[in-house]
């Protein structure tokens, strides 16, 4: 008997499908990944075989995207009402290319064919992420670059170069703002929403000023730093700019005094409160909210979820002690994912009639390669495009800058000859000819993943490489993989957008995205009319409305 190319999937067969396929990735893979119909696939990947074939394919294929290319000729130079910058923490280029093609190999295609979110953004620019004293830079340095416009030491935020890692009393005076700042100051919401604690490297740079960026609360600093005046970086992100309309992600245990016992792992000592100041920062989050406005503040996914989000004003949800769950171990009952909590900001942000800035960190990237966990990286950068796709959704090219980079890269790789589709997590087709053993397509430089088996490297065939929490091998031994220099990539899309647009040092970021915003230091060219002042359609449809209309008239 034929089967039907399209008509309704038989339950058994699908769910047997999704059974066998989280069976072979090993990692309890998200349904709403995965989704599929299996006749509509196989037949999907018989058809695109046959048709990579015929040379007319590539053929209509690029002259399609020239045409697109050609259409980018005509610069959307309206005002941005609206930026939104997604962070992929760690994320370097072989990053982006590895989750595309798992993203691809989740649609059960072969993957390298396949496009991330990202990837159809219209320009793609270079950043040279080093660190004012480091050529491998961290996230707190680079993250003082693409948001407050500076580059600084690695180890602290929102500080300029003057500043000494750790040293308190180097502080006063060097402090240097934010893109987050600026919004706020022109009238904008702004939001913060990331996957670590929110009082991470990455978002502090938008609000805080720290010599280091491990100060997370008064317990994690010296006392002499304490003396000096310099405070704490989650009592900074309540402090300093008071009226951050959206907070998501984790870092609860910070917020609370020492000992207190976490609301979710009541019984667990690591998650305790660590506040060494007595104080309840949530109250103090509360307490400064003006009593007209609805603040709420939320701990898990359900209450999250049924919030009637047209009459909250301020939202404060810390849904983790520490840093939220690797998407892959994501309890869906209790956590929200990303893409859940970048629609919940955009919901609440969009309500200001002046626009938003918001900040999207897809944090847990980099401790997925940290830790040489490949896989958990890999679907950390997969959950992250799929906010973006939804954020593109939920916004319009005409008045919203969206801005897609990476702070730095790490030692990931990808290699070994391997043929059309192989699995991401898979082996190379060939032995080592050398210690004559299989080795995975993906290796580390270094890391944790080195392993020495009776004095030769790990055969790992004999191993589960493609699980979940598998790392993978590396050639020097360390217990922390590094991060890697070479530069990363910049997506963007929106008005002005094509100012990313060759190899730029980091610190241009946020000055490309004030300028579009009309924000900032540098907005003469919104007085001046050299830039579309009103939010509307793109210059030559307007001029095209202005003949019809003149035609119309006369
Ligand atoms: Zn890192």
């Amino acid at each position: 008997m034929k089967t039907p190319l399209h008509g309704a999937p038989q339950p058994t067969r699908r769910v047997l499908l999704r059974e066998k396929l989280s069976k072979d990735c090993a990692c309890g893979a998200r349904t709403h990944l995965i989704g599929m119909d299996v006749r509509n696939t196989s037949w999907r990947i018989t058809v695109m075989r046959e048709k990579e074939k015929n040379p007319q394919y590539w053929r209509n294929q690029a002259q399609q995207t020239l045409k697109i290319a050609l259409k980018l000729q005509q610069l959307n130079t309206n005002v941005a009402k609206n930026i939104v910058l997604f962070l992929g923490d760690g994320m370097g280029v072989s990053t982006v290319t590895a989750a595309r093609i798992l993203k691809g190999q989740l649609q059960n295609m072969k993957g390298e064919e396949s496009l991330l979110e990202m990837d159809k953004f219209p320009y793609v620019a270079l950043s040279k992420t080093y660190n004012t004293n480091a050529q491998v830079p961290d996230s707190a340095g680079t993250a003082t670059a693409y948001l407050c416009g500076v580059k600084a030491n690695e180890g602290t935020v929102g500080v300029s170069a003057a500043v000494t890692r750790a040293q308190c009393n180097t502080t006063a005076g060097n402090e240097v703002t934010s893109i987050l700042k600026w919004a706020k100051e022109a009238g904008k919401s702004v939001g913060i929403v990331t996957t670590t604690r929110v009082n991470h490297a990455t978002p502090s740079a938008a609000y805080a000023h720290s010599a280091n960026r491990d100060w997370y609360s008064d317990n994690e600093m010296p006392p002499e730093a304490i003396q000096q005046g310099c405070k704490d970086i989650a009592q900074q992100l309540f402090d300093n700019i008071p009226d951050i309309e959206v907070i998501m992600g984790g870092g609860r245990k910070y917020m609370f005094p020492k000992n207190t016992s976490d609301v979710e792992y009541q019984n667990d000592d690591k998650y305790r409160g660590t506040r060494l100041d007595g104080k309840n920062l949530i109250d103090v989050w509360r307490d400064k909210k003006p009593k007209d406005k609805n603040s709420q503040y939320v701990w898990n996914r359900s209450d999250l979820l049924s919030l009637n989000l047209m009459e909250v004003d301020f939202l404060l949800g810390l849904f983790e002690p520490i840093d939220m769950m690797y998407e892959l171990d994501r309890n869906v009952q209790t956590d929200p994912s990303l893409t859940e909590m970048v629609q919940v900001a955009i919901k609440i942000l969009q309500r200001n009639p002046r626009g938003f800035f918001l900040l999207v960190e897809g944090g847990r990237i980099d401790h997925g390669h940290h830790e040489g966990k490949a896989k958990q990286a890999l679907y950390e950068a997969v959950e992250m495009d799929r906010a973006i796709g939804e954020a593109g959704g939920m916004t319009s090219l005409e008045d919203t800058l969206t801005v897609v980079t990476a702070d730095h890269s790490h030692v990931f790789t990808f290699g070994g000859y391997t043929p059309r589709g192989n699995p991401i997590f898979g082996l190379a087709p060939m032995h080592s000819d050398v210690d004559k053993m299989p080795f995975t397509s993906i290796l580390y430089g270094n890391g944790p993943g080195y392993k020495i088996v009776a004095g030769e490297r790990e055969n790992v065939s004999v191993v589960d490489y493609a699980h979940a929490n598998y790392q993978a091998q590396s050639a020097v031994p360390l217990r922390q993989e590094t991060h890697g220099g070479e530069d990363v990539a910049i997506f963007a899309k929106g008005p002005m957008a094509h100012l990313l647009h060759g190899v730029h040092e980091q610190n241009y970021i946020p000055h490309v995205m004030a300028y579009a915003a009309c924000i900032g230091q540098n907005t003469d060219h919104c007085r001046s009319g050299a830039h579309h002042s009103t939010v509307g359609p793109l210059p030559f449809l307007s001029t095209l409305t202005s003949i019809l209309l003149l035609k119309f008239l006369f």
